[in-house]
Formats: structure tokens, C-alpha cells, sequence
């Protein structure tokens, strides 16, 4: 016990001593560990009281009153564990988070608050829609603001993440060409694109093409008109692209795939740079996904519940996914009549607290607010652009959007990676931006500070990163061995991919 307060660098085994053990990280025992027998918490609230109600109702001798190995702790125990264990990991919350293509803004507190209240939060999915319909009021404002924003005519709230989104996206554009009696099997996707596009191409069962940006690091229409032929169901295009920089000719690039019957898929995982600026709608897209807990400042939550909306124009509405919202007299309710439809994507109707609180977002900011939140991105991108330059150039000469894609000489002169300094980035208590990503540019770092980051974050950032620059000269050890204030160093990061340890196991 005496060491579980202690924050400093300890020693890693490389691999752990026996195979189903989970070491405790930086001398913080595991909750298990704290265990003591007959140890409790007290709770007093009324949903404690409905428990004891709902046991007697049921009847006290099925209820179980112990769970084997579960542990036993005082409410303070419980506090401090948990506390303790999020003050050692990385979070927003704590500190600048320039994870490029993330959008890792600040998540309004406020917007925690309206989604706990209880009408919302404990609005059970089965409820009947005659039941529910200020929850789906909200659900049909949210869709109209979508829709406005994007420039688009119908949204769908139902896909858990962009990544999901895309592959609903995918599979619309599959239900849309069966309709016209139409077989396509193959998809554009430029070299610049995010991981999931292709991912989704091939859940989907389309098979990629690669369109080459140019040189300037955006797509010309003449390599898709190079490329689109009868058997091209889309291409999916991120705009801005992942270099940060936004795609002029994208308009052309949507009639040579409308010219050939193909789907423009705009990704907009990149939308924080587009509000009040640029609609995809006005781009010529037929289908883009959003990802609230980027730009619409819902949480990330550590691959917990986010939200991937997608928008479409009017010739792919029949296909939205199901369930389906319709107004008529009676109030809202699910349309069962939409033999078109793609179907479920996943059970229920969306993770209903990510869209309370994406709309409180939109509904807190308004339209000029958007806009705002835009034009700042945009400016904080360009002013660590600018103030980096001298040691860390542009991988384009284009303006940037709201990210910035950095290369650097270190490599070449010091043998000091990008992963390297990305390493000796956390010992300046900074998250490091986003590595190797996009894979056009060697070593890239890809930076995307936020709207929400004052000019002394973004100035202690180029501090940072300058001093590393001239770490890595005159002592590269240092960059090397980095990080060195952090409880954990260096993960074994293919053993823990290869060999997750997931389950814990008491001592012997
Ligand atoms: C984040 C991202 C995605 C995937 O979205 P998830 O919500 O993480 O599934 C797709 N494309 C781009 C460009 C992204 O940045």
C-alpha cells in the first residue's frame, strides 16, 4: 500500500511472469488487490431502495447477496482507485491533445449534465413510440440539423461511428445500383485516405482502387475520370483530405463519377474545418458520414459509444437504414413500411446520449457559432503551421485546413524517429500529435490543435517541440529513451496486440 500513491517511473517486466497475470501498473495495486472481506460502501439512494423493493418482488431467496471474487472496498477506496487511475493515463481533459484527424476538442461538461437527466437517460429503447415522443422529437431536429449543415436532404442517426457510417454508406450505394439492376463491384479511394475507407470497401465487398493524389497533395479529376468505368458503385473521398488541406477540385471529381453512374462517399470525419464555410452537399456528395464525438464535441470515450451519422441526398433516402422516423398526425413514430431499406445496423435506435449531447452542442453554438469554431480550427492549424516551419516543414505547399501534416529532417541527421519524438512529447506532459499517418509522407506528423486551445497552449506546444528538435541534435539519447517521466515507458506494443493479457487471475 505504501507506494499506491507514488506517480514515477518504475520498472516493466518485458513479458509478464506468468501468462495470465496482469502486472499493476506503476505501483497502483489492482482493485482485486484492495479487496477486503465484508468491506462496503453505503448507498442510500432510491435506486438502492428500488433494488431492495425489486428483490422482494422477485423474491429474496433468488437473489443472490455475494458475487464470488468480487472486491470489497469503502467508498473512498473506490473514489481514490479510480481517480488515481485516471490521472495516469493521457486525457483531454488534462492536457493539449493535437491528435491529428481526431478532433480531440474540449467535451462541454454541460452536455454530460442535459444527457444524465433522468427523462433521457433512463428512457428505456423498447419504450412505444407514443411514449417517447419528445426523445424522438429531438431525434427528427437533430436529423434537420444535420441536414442543414451538410447541405444534404435526409440523415439517419442510427450508425455507431464513422467508421460504421461508411459502411452503411457502402451498402446504400450496393442497394441503390441492385435497384437500377446494376452490379458494380469496385470503389475508388485516394492515397491519402484514412484506414477504415478501404476497411469498409472490403466489409462491404467492393474491391479498392487507389486514385494517386499530385504532387500538391490533392486529387485531380482527371485521374478519377482515368479511373471511374461502368463497374465503379463510388469513390470515397475525405474533404479536407488527410493532409489537411481541402480538395479544389471536388466538384469535378463528383460529375466524372456521376457522368459513369457512380456514388460520390464524402467522408466527413474532417468536418470541424467545414462549418459555416463549405456544405458536402454543395460538393456534389450523395452520401457523408459525420462523426459527432469529433466534431460535435461528444467524448471519444475510450472506444465506448460515439456516433456516426450519415447524411444523404434524395435518391438515396429509400435505402436509410432502419428504424426510420415519420411525422404524421399522430405525433412521431417508426415507419414499417420501407422495403428498400438496408436493415439494422445494429440493435436500437443510435446511442441516444451522443446525440443529446451533439445537439446541446449545435444548439449552444448556433450557426455563427459553428462557423466560429471552424475559422478558429482553421487558424490555430496554421499559426503552429507557420511557427513550426523553421524545423518541421509543410508536407504541402497548399493552405491548411483545420490539421497540419509536419515532416522533419531528424531521421537523416540525428536518427531520431517521428515515433521518437512523439515519445518525448508526453514527457512535456503534451499528447503527441498523430504518427506515420498519412502514409504518403514519410515520418509525418499530423497535428490538429482545435478550436478550443488558447495561444499559450499552441505557443508551449512550439516550445516543445523546438526543444526536442534541438534534444535530438545535441543529445539524441534523451529523445531516444523518452518517455522518461511517465509510470510505464515503452509498451510491447505487437506482444500486446498478439498476446492481450484480458483476464485477471488471483495469486496463488
Ligand atoms: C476518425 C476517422 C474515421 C473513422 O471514424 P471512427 O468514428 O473512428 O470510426 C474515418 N475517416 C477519417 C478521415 C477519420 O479521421
Amino acid at each position: 500500500m505504501a507506494s499506491a500513491g507514488r506517480i514515477g517511473p518504475v520498472a516493466v517486466p518485458e513479458t509478464p511472469s506468468t501468462p495470465n497475470r496482469i502486472e499493476p501498473v506503476a505501483g497502483v495495486p489492482l482493485i482485486f488487490e484492495l479487496s477486503s472481506e465484508g468491506r462496503r460502501a453505503t448507498d442510500l439512494s432510491p435506486r438502492a431502495a428500488g433494488e431492495r423493493r425489486g428483490a422482494e418482488i422477485i423474491g429474496v431467496e433468488l437473489c443472490r447477496d455475494d458475487l464470488p471474487g468480487f472486491p470489497e472496498l469503502s467508498e473512498p477506496q473506490v473514489l481514490r482507485h479510480f481517480l488515481r487511475l485516471s490521472q495516469l493515463n493521457f486525457a483531454q481533459a488534462l492536457q493539449f491533445y493535437p491528435l491529428g484527424s481526431c478532433t480531440m476538442k474540449y467535451n462541454p461538461v454541460v452536455n454530460d449534465e442535459l444527457a444524465a437527466l433522468a427523462g433521457l437517460a433512463g428512457l428505456h429503447p423498447a419504450t412505444p413510440a407514443h411514449l417517447a415522443q419528445g426523445a424522438l422529437e429531438m431525434i427528427a431536429r437533430m436529423e434537420a440539423a444535420l441536414a442543414e449543415i451538410t447541405g444534404m436532404d435526409a440523415v439517419s442517426l442510427h450508425p455507431a461511428a464513422g467508421a460504421q457510417g461508411e459502411l452503411t454508406g457502402l451498402l446504400m450505394v450496393r442497394a441503390y445500383h441492385r435497384k437500377r439492376g446494376e452490379v458494380r463491384h469496385k470503389v475508388i479511394i485516394p492515397d491519402t485516405s484514412h484506414g477504415t475507407n478501404p476497411a469498409s470497401c472490403t466489409l462491404a465487398g467492393f474491391e479498392v482502387i487507389v486514385a494517386k493524389s499530385n504532387r500538391r497533395g490533392y486529387l485531380e479529376a482527371a485521374e478519377v475520370r482515368r479511373l471511374v468505368s461502368d463497374d465503379v458503385a463510388a469513390m470515397m473521398v475525405t474533404n479536407p483530405n488527410t493532409l489537411g488541406i481541402f480538395e479544389p477540385e471536388i466538384q469535378d471529381i463528383a460529375a466524372a463519377l456521376h457522368d459513369r453512374g457512380a456514388m460520390l462517399y464524402l467522408d466527413g470525419a474532417n468536418m470541424n474545418a467545414l462549418f459555416g464555410v463549405a456544405k458536402p452537399g454543395h460538393m456534389g456528395a450523395d452520401i457523408v458520414q459525420l462523426n459527432l464525438h469529433k466534431s460535435f464535441s461528444t467524448p471519444h470515450g475510450g472506444g465506448g459509444p460515439g456516433a456516426g451519422p450519415v447524411a444523404v441526398k434524395k435518391h438515396l433516402e429509400p435505402f436509410l437504414p432502419l428504424p426510420r422516423l415519420k411525422h404524421s398526425g399522430a405525433g412521431y413514430e417508426f415507419d414499417a413500411e420501407r422495403p428498400d431499406s438496408i436493415g439494422r445496423m445494429r440493435s436500437f435506435h443510435n446511442n441516444f446520449g451522443m446525440i443529446v449531447r451533439a445537439y446541446a452542442y449545435i444548439l449552444a453554438l448556433g450557426g455563427d457559432g459553428l462557423g466560429m469554431a471552424s475559422r478558429l480550427a482553421i487558424l490555430g492549424a496554421n499559426y503552429l503551421r507557420k511557427r513550426l516551419q523553421p524545423h518541421f516543414p509543410s508536407a504541402t505547399g497548399e493552405p491548411s485546413m483545420h490539421e497540419c501534416v509536419l515532416s522533419h529532417d531528424l531521421e537523416k541527421r540525428a536518427g531520431v524517429s517521428t515515433l521518437e519524438i512523439a515519445k518525448r512529447l508526453l514527457d512535456f506532459g503534451i499528447h503527441p500529435p498523430t504518427i506515420y499517418f498519412p502514409l504518403v509522407v514519410p515520418g509525418a506528423l499530423m497535428i490538429e490543435p482545435t478550436e478550443t486551445e488558447s495561444k499559450e497552449i499552441l505557443d508551449s506546444f512550439v516550445d516543445a517541440m523546438e526543444r526536442i528538435y534541438d534534444e535530438a541534435l545535441n543529445d539524441p539519447e534523451r529523445v531516444k529513451s523518452a518517455p522518461q517521466t511517465l509510470p510505464v515507458s515503452r509498451v510491447d506494443e505487437a506482444g500486446a496486440a498478439r498476446r492481450p493479457i484480458l483476464r485477471w487471475e488471483k495469486k496463488a
